[in-house]
């Protein structure tokens, strides 16, 4: 990375479902694997610190959702299965990549990746559909690295309701979190894991906002009054994540982002920006930062992948924000989460 690059933190990608699909091993990921993100991606945008996601597809074996519902909860042996094969090739790839990669557990660990210009990931599970009710897989992946969890995808669980992909609708679809979905926030808050509110449906929300004791956060959602998608923020949300001292990471994914839903990769990268001027002006400047969903998504062409995220930088000051305030957002918002809620 030049000194000149401003250095990013994404709260969201999804490469190593890429890297599991393929299943060719951790070597694509550092010789570049035709995705969003990858090595030699990662040093020409200048993204030095990235939520790496465990994603559990549906299981082909159940029958498909309907457009716009919700499919079928996963089997836990199954959703541990793939569960492990993921977190396996992020430990794969950094120990493939020595000093490129670092999984990452504490901010010291953070800053030291930084300072050794490596790579720093922090594990992320996508909806805790690998976790039983006693909490038990909770302790072994907290062990394994894992700092951030959603409670679900989109997609019911045992703890809680994801939203449907419907257009335009409101978050407000379904029942809240289970008794065990308040006890998984319990057992977050203790071990100091961030609890992802992105895909959780407005009752689940309610209830972390009412039994968390950590600052709120959507690592990759966006603005609903901007795009009416239920993955999207509305103003109470938002209000909440305030208020908490929170953090939004800014969803590149189109149909995220567009006000008319419409999935085309033509979209200017101002749409992006107008999403982070409308948080910043709800959240302040502290607690706005990317949260792409590279390898998971459709992104504008202007960011088609994390080597072109130097753009999103030049676009944000050219809106108005200074040098301090790109970094922030690019970076430091992040890492202050962090100091926040881990331990
Ligand atoms: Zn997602």
């Amino acid at each position: 990375m030049s000194d000149a690059m401003v250095p990013f933190f994404d709260g969201h990608n999804d490469t190593l479902l890429l890297l599991h699909e393929r299943a060719a091993g951790p070597r694509p990921f550092l010789d570049g694997t035709g995705g969003h993100l990858d090595l030699p991606l990662v040093r020409r945008g200048g993204l030095a610190a990235g939520f790496f996601a465990v994603f559990i597809p549906n299981d082909p074996a159940q029958p498909a959702a309907a457009a716009g519902e919700l499919p079928a909860p996963l089997e836990l042996g199954h959703a541990q299965q793939v569960t492990h094969a993921m977190i396996a090739m992020l430990q794969r790839i950094e120990r493939t990549a020595p000093g490129a990669v670092r999984v990452v557990r504490t901010v010291a660990e953070l800053d030291a990746a930084r300072d050794a210009a490596a790579l720093a990931a922090v594990l992320h599970l996508e909806g805790a559909d690998a976790i039983d009710e006693s909490l038990n897989a909770l302790e072994v992946y907290h062990q394994a690295g894992v700092r951030s969890l959603g409670i679900v995808w989109s997609r019911p669980n045992r703890f809680g309701n994801g939203v449907p992909f419907r257009f335009p609708h409101d978050p407000d679809i379904g029942a809240g979190l289970s008794d065990a979905g308040k006890a998984l926030v319990r057992a977050c808050n203790e071990l100091g894991i961030v609890i992802d509110l992105s895909h959780l449906n407005a009752a689940g929300f309610r209830d972390v906002v009412a039994h968390s004791q950590a600052p709120l956060v959507a690592t990759h959602s966006n603005v609903h009054a901007i795009c009416p998608s239920p993955r999207n923020l509305t103003a109470w949300q938002l209000d909440a994540i305030r208020d908490s001292g929170g953090m939004v990471g800014v969803n590149l994914h189109v149909g995220f982002l567009r006000p008319d839903g419409l999935r085309t990769s033509e979209t200017p990268l101002d749409v992006v920006v107008d999403h982070f001027v409308a948080l910043v002006e709800h959240l302040g400047i502290g607690h706005v930062g990317l949260g792409s969903d590279f390898d998971g998504a459709l992104m504008p062409a202007e960011l088609a992948d994390a080597g072109r995220l130097q753009a999103l930088a030049q676009a944000l000051r050219r809106r108005g924000f200074t040098d301090t305030d790109v970094r922030r957002l690019a970076y430091d918002n992040w890492r202050d989460v962090l100091i926040r809620t881990w331990r």
